[in-house]
């Protein structure tokens, strides 16, 4: 069995230290510097844990990471060897995926227009599950790629999602008869059904819907002889605690709607292509404030106002919006700073705005937010960066990404370890431990309920 990710790739925290205290320990290791570079800290175990919970919560599907949501090797080497699949949507995303050694059965090229060349790279490299949404696709692949096991994407209801993906991608119902029937004439192997909510979905009644609208297309497919065994719910799963809904209560509506349309035991593989839950909580970010500017506002003319109020203070730090805070334009995010220096009782607060490092105007990370007073070298810190950060990072202006630091707790590098080996077949997993159609490595998600038991991880 290949081993994905080793000791070396991380830094391991033993039991009663966190990821976070690793971000201290480094705070305080280059605060004897002036090197103040802004960096993350990445919580492998955090990830783990999701994946872990992924599986208990859908016992039916199996993830297939969507790199494009944060593609940093760490990330991608812990999802390969806890057995995840990956949904990559270029050559360069296969090749790095590829490139740790993940096998072509565990990907899917999850984007419905690719470029020639990139159909041709795929072909080379035995990737054959691929998506499509329309005719020019079919004919694309049908002259450059014969062994492609096309996947029909078909388009939701993602009004209550942050980010919209039903505007660019996915084929009306209405479109998916004369697209089937194109296929067989064009002798295209479709094997299923493929949907995205949206990212960041608020409204699981848009799962149930997707999969009911799947069950149609399944059934037309059928009139045109195409045999469908897959369905591909997608991604728009939450990644915080703070979401609007919680990952549990959109898989209490998914399962019972995979039970009601896609029953077990209709040999139909089901699988899932979530980014931002996976990575989303497991990054935190310090930045370091490098400048700083008062401005005085206009005096209101009451005499006996706290003297502090007529300020504001403008914070220019080392990461913005064209390094991780891009996520702020394109992710439709708000970070809000956490400070490292505790405020003391009764500190006064300022109204206060943080700039990225660049020179343009735009480079604003957040304004209007009352902080206590803070110094050039202090930090600020970040949660939740991990999903749309690191992934759209440019080095605009000159300005270097931020580092990361995977940090790995002990108990889940355990747990790593248990999911990797599999484990004993019992009469009753043995049963439950059938080989994915799919070439995966791991068993079935259902033995691995042990595993949950075991570690104390979720
Ligand atoms: C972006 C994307 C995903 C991941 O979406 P999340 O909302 O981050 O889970 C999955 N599949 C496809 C095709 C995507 O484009």
């Amino acid at each position: 069995m290949p081993e994905y990710i080793q000791e070396s790739d991380f830094i391991m925290v033993e039991e009663g230290f966190v990821a976070k205290d690793l971000m201290e320990q480094i705070i305080n290791d280059v605060s004897q510097t002036d090197d103040r570079d802004a960096f993350f800290v990445a919580d492998l175990g955090d990830v783990v844990r999701k994946h872990l919970r992924f599986l208990k919560a859908l016992p039916r599907v199996k993830p297939f990471y969507a790199v494009k949501c944060n593609s940093s090797r760490g990330v991608v080497q812990i999802l390969a060897e806890v057995g995840a699949g990956f949904d990559c949507a270029s050559k360069t995303e296969i090749e790095m995926v590829q490139g740790i050694g993940v096998q072509p059965e565990r990907i899917i090229y999850a984007n419905p227009c690719k470029q020639i060349s990139q159909i041709k790279f795929a072909a080379k490299h035995g990737v054959t599950m691929m998506t499509f949404d329309n005719e020019v696709e079919l004919s694309k692949v049908s002259r450059n790629h014969p062994k492609a096991r096309m996947v029909l994407r078909i388009a939701t209801d993602d009004s209550k999602s942050s980010a919209r993906l039903s505007v660019k991608f996915g084929a009306p119902l209405k479109a998916c008869r004369h697209l089937l029937e194109m296929a067989k004439d064009l002798n295209v192997d479709v094997i299923g059904v493929s949907f995205h909510v949206g990212s960041g979905c608020s409204d699981p009644k848009a799962f149930a819907q997707s999969i009911a609208d799947a069950r149609l297309v399944f059934e037309m497919a059928s009139e045109f002889g195409h045999k469908m065994h897959l369905l591909d719910i997608g991604g728009g799963f939450p990644g915080t605690e703070d979401s609007k809904i919680r990952f549990e209560e959109i898989a209490a509506v998914i399962n019972p709607a995979l039970d009601l349309y896609f029953p077990e035991g209709s040999a139909v593989e089901i699988i899932a292509e979530p980014g931002r839950y996976y990575v989303a909580s497991a990054f935190a970010l310090a930045v370091n404030i490098i400048a700083k500017k008062e401005v005085l506002l206009e005096q209101s003319g009451s005499e006996d106002e706290d003297h502090c109020s007529n300020k504001t203070i403008m914070y220019y730090v080392n990461d913005g919006v064209y390094g991780s805070f891009n996520c702020i334009f394109f992710d439709h995010a708000h970070p809000k700073p956490i400070l490292h220096k505790k405020p003391f009782p009764d500190q006064p607060v300022y109204s206060s705005s943080l700039w990225g490092p660049t020179c343009d105007g735009l480079d604003r990370i957040a304004e209007h937010i009352q902080l206590p007073e803070q110094y050039v070298g202090d930090w600020l810190l970040f949660d939740n960066m991990g999903a749309y950060t690191v992934a759209a990072s440019s080095t605009f202006n000159g300005f270097q990404q931020s580092q990361i630091h995977y940090a790995m707790p002990r108990a889940a590098w355990e747990a790593v370890h248990l999911l990797h080996q599999g484990l004993p077949q019992t009469e009753e997993s043995e049963t439950l431990c059938t080989p994915m159609s799919c070439g995966w490595e791991i068993s079935d998600t259902m033995c691995f309920a042990p595993v949950f038991a075991q570690t104390g991880m979720i």
